[in-house]
């Protein structure tokens, strides 16, 4: 893993030096780069021809300051919840600018989403006769697709693989007779005018997700096909591209993915299907860090442990799941600048009162001190913006940084409580 500090990185870190932000009460921050952010999605929509619709997946970081600046700049959100609904409504996306996707959908979620005009993604047929009831009674502009679930298999991460054979989302479309009967459903509803899939997050090689996507793809081709209509024009091909955690490399790239779409699904860029993508990971993990103080070191067993403030908290799939979930971790000194020296061996632990609260075991490092601090790389999406309140750990403030040289700024873009 390369723990090395990019010269943006030593600037972030130094200006929170001089800022004082890593004060006594204030211990741990996260801060996110706003013009890597930006950077990173005009990447994005560079990458894709214009006809592809790109909604940010908001469980990645649904920081209201985050939310209203990826809007500003040009993606439309998808959210899987009533609070993230109410996020995004919050930081100006119109009806028509969000997507939602849950598979627990209630009656009331809905209703809500129908009279706003945000598309629906209908996970299951019981949700289906759910809105075949909603709309005998209600007009609505929505966009209303399916998910369905390709089932192409798992990636790295079961977890994380969303069209595994037994996967809980959506319609599995190899299951039965499932394939008729979505067509069926098709045919029966004029209103179904999308088709949506998802096939998984970090861990699933571009090939997996493009080939459920060209399966999903041939899908919504056959359903025209066979209505003699254009009856689907909509397809949302999901999120998911995996993210490096071993350097600051891009990889893969949005370029990448495209050309692996391009490869496995060459219809996508025909144009015949507004396309729309929810990526959350990709946008956001490589623009933030988290800067935390070593409290205590102490060695047990004749091991080194670096007690610090960054733990369960801001990293809980780091902390629960180790092996699947490493990230890069780097020494700085009291001044937060980047600590050289001898490495040795030490567990980077956080402040939770478990055992396993820890984000790096063994990490060859300089040798951490009291008063030294850490930097947590790639950590904009999932991890602060995601807290497990466990031990009631208070939320932490995070700063948003933008501008280089003298006029790098870093602005507050939400409050942390003090720790007293
Ligand atoms: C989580 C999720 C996404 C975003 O996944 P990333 O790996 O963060 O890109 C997109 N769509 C759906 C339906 C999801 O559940």
């Amino acid at each position: 893993m390369d723990d090395s500090v990019s010269p943006r990185k030593a600037a972030l870190a130094a200006a929170s030096h001089r800022a004082g932000l890593l004060a006594e009460e204030a211990p741990l921050i996260g801060i996110i780069d706003m013009d890597a952010l930006r950077g990173t999605i005009d990447d994005l929509r560079s990458s894709f021809p214009n006809f592809f619709r790109h909604a940010f997946a908001a469980k990645a970081n649904t920081m209201p300051a985050i939310l209203k600046f990826v809007r500003d700049a040009g993606m439309s959100c998808e959210v899987a919840s009533p609070g993230e609904f109410e996020a995004a409504q919050a930081a100006g996306f119109a009806g028509e600018e969000i997507v939602f996707d849950s598979p627990a959908k209630t009656r009331w979620e809905i209703d809500a989403a129908l009279k706003s005009g945000a598309t629906l993604n209908i996970d299951n047929w019981q949700e289906l006769a759910r809105v075949d009831d909603w709309l005998a009674k209600g007009k609505s502009s929505s966009i209303i697709g399916i998910r369905v679930n390709p089932q192409v298999g798992i990636g790295a991460i079961a977890a994380m693989s969303t069209a595994t054979r037994t996967s809980k989302f959506g319609i599995g479309l190899e299951d039965g007779d499932n394939r008729a009967r979505i067509l069926a459903a098709y045919e029966a509803r004029p209103w179904l005018t999308a088709l949506h899939c998802h096939v998984g997050s970090q861990g699933c090689p571009l090939e997996l997700i493009a080939a459920g996507i060209a399966k999903t793809y041939a899908l919504a081709v056959d359903i025209n096909a066979s209505l003699g209509r254009k009856q689907i024009a909509t397809l949302d091909i999901g999120g998911g591209l995996p993210v490096n955690f071993e350097s600051d490399r891009v990889l893969p790239s949005f370029r990448d993915y495209v050309a692996s779409l391009k490869a496995g699904v060459p219809g996508l860029f025909s144009g015949e299907f507004k396309v729309v993508t929810e990526f959350g990971r990709s946008v956001l993990a490589k623009a933030g860090i988290i800067l935390a103080r070593v409290e205590y070191t102490k060695e047990t067993g004749g091991h080194p442990i670096a007690i610090t403030h960054a733990g369960a908290q801001v990293a809980t799939r780091t902390v629960f799941m180790p092996d699947l979930w490493k990230i890069r971790v780097s020494a700085l000194d009291p001044q937060l600048r980047p600590k050289t020296g001898e490495r040795i061996e030490q567990d980077v632990a956080g402040p939770c009162c478990f055992a396993g609260d820890v984000v790096a075991h063994a990490r060859p490092l300089p040798r951490l001190d009291p008063g030294d601090f850490v930097m947590l790389h790639d950590t904009g999406a999932y991890y602060f913006s995601t807290p497990f309140v466990y031990n009631s750990l208070p939320a932490i403030p995070v700063y948003g940084a933008s501008g280089a040289g003298d006029a790098l700024k870093l602005t507050e873009l939400q409050r942390g409580h003090a720790l007293v």
